[in-house]
């Protein structure tokens, strides 16, 4: 019996560099800023008991966590794109 294999395993190309362009991701986050300055927060402290707690990233203001009140995790304070700046040291 041949027990000779025939099949190669193809060799993984491998994946080009990621480039981070921070002046793109710092016009991008003053963007955001700049958009959701004007959108009107929810202010958790003047909602009635029971309500859902909203939260916005603390760098640029964009929401993060809607969560019932009671919620035992730790809201998200900070947004995906935020915490891609503040990685590579930006904020
Ligand atoms: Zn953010």
């Amino acid at each position: 019996m041949n027990m000779k294999r025939t099949t190669k395993t193809k060799p993984v190309e491998p994946l080009p560099p990621v480039v981070f362009d921070s002046k793109l991701a710092l016009e991008m986050f003053e963007k955001r800023k700049a958009r959701n300055a004007k959108i009107e927060k929810v202010d958790n402290a003047s909602l009635y008991a029971g309500s859902p707690m909203t939260y916005y990233c603390r760098h640029c203001g964009e929401l993060t966590a809607e969560l019932p009140e009671g919620y035992l995790g730790k809201p998200r304070t900070i947004c995906e794109p935020c915490e891609v700046l503040r990685a590579h040291g930006l904020i």
